[in-house]
């Protein structure tokens, strides 16, 4: 995984997987710190995933 800022290929990169079962992994950049989440080799906002924590727990 590059980095979609800086292109530096020194991503962290940490598998979590959300309360309903969703598989969601988080990069941060170790170059410019630059963070994203992908669920399913998408990107989604890190709002999304704290709304689908945040549902669970209703
Ligand atoms: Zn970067």
């Amino acid at each position: 995984m590059d980095c979609p800022q800086c292109l530096q290929t020194d991503v962290l990169e940490i598998e979590h997987v959300l309360p309903d079962g969703t598989e969601v992994r988080f990069f941060a950049c170790h170059n410019c710190e630059e963070k994203w989440w992908n669920r399913e080799g998408i990107d989604i906002d890190v709002s999304q995933v704290l709304e689908i924590v945040r549902q669970h727990r209703l």
